[in-house]
């Protein structure tokens, strides 16, 4: 059963790891994500863009088919579903089809109507059980040109978002979504730690995982980020192997071209990169 993502960040910050969320696209991205979580009994969030959920052919379609999954493959561990840098619209739509967590994004509206909405949202979701993410706009960042710089959030934003009763705050802290460019001027720990004294014992989410060095990651752990999202990297190292496969030419031997054979070395890849993840992010064994 599905389940809000409040309890395992609160538990994830307190015990200073962070949860993996893993976005996915597909029945084989999400079979290789639940179970890796459940071999390596680690609680798990599966991140659904709106897109991603259009693409499925909708948000009832994505519960059905993660609910079947659970069921059918025996998960046991903490499972939440999540929609990622949800519209209001869509936040909505995606509680009423059965998700269990919801990103708010409403870092792109005015500051005053961004709090509006959230707390909006959060008094819906809350009757339902159902776990609230939300985002502050960045300040600064591009500014002085310097787009290797990425977003920077204002701490008292932050602090005044938090006290919304959301559950957890995604904060701009330098990270940047997909690959990063060769400047980039890493993480902005001064930052984080001001939007962590400001915000108090708050899971933070660092968004933008994919390729970021693994001391950096520990160290924004240890200042209260305890949710990670992580997508392009899953993206990278499907598309890696699936690229192998057909250039060894194994598609045209045999029955190579059967498409649970051909995409079969790329679900062992995002297996393994949510390992690895898992691994990092310290949620092996915390389910
Ligand atoms: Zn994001």
């Amino acid at each position: 059963m599905l389940v809000s993502a409040k309890e395992m960040l609160n538990k994830a910050r307190q015990g200073k790891y962070a949860v993996g969320q893993f976005n996915i696209n597909n029945l084989e991205w999400t079979k290789a994500i639940l179970l890796t979580a459940q071999e390596n009994n680690s609680p798990v969030i599966l991140g659904v863009s709106e897109g991603a959920a259009k693409y499925m052919g909708g948000f009832d379609t994505v519960v059905g088919m993660v609910n079947g999954l659970l069921k059918g493959l025996n998960i046991t561990v903490p499972v939440a579903l999540h929609i990622d840098h949800g519209s209001y619209d869509g936040a909505i739509k995606a509680m009423e089809a059965g998700f269990s967590s919801i990103m708010f994004d409403g870092s792109h509206y005015p500051f005053e109507e961004n709090i509006a909405k959230t707390k909006e949202i959060v008094e819906l979701a809350h009757s339902k059980g159902i776990s609230v993410e939300a985002e502050v706009g960045s300040i600064g960042g591009e500014e002085d040109g310097v787009v290797g710089a990425g977003e920077v959030a204002d701490p008292q934003e932050c602090k005044a978002i938090s006290e919304l009763g959301i559950d957890f705050l995604a904060a701009g802290i330098g990270n940047i979504h997909g690959k990063y460019p060769e400047n980039w001027a890493g993480l902005n720990f001064e930052v984080l730690g001001k939007i962590n004294e400001a915000t108090g014992d708050m899971p933070l989410v660092l968004h933008g995982g994919s390729g970021i060095p693994e001391e950096m990651i520990k160290e924004a752990i240890s200042l209260g980020v305890a949710k990670i999202n992580v997508n392009t990297e899953c993206q990278v190292v499907f598309a890696e192997a699936t690229r192998k496969y057909i250039e060894e030419g194994k598609d045209l031997q045999g029955k190579g071209f059967d498409p649970r054979k051909l995409l079969a070395p790329g679900v062992d890849a995002i297996k393994e990169c949510v390992k690895e993840k898992m691994e990092l992010f310290g949620s092996i064994n915390q389910a």
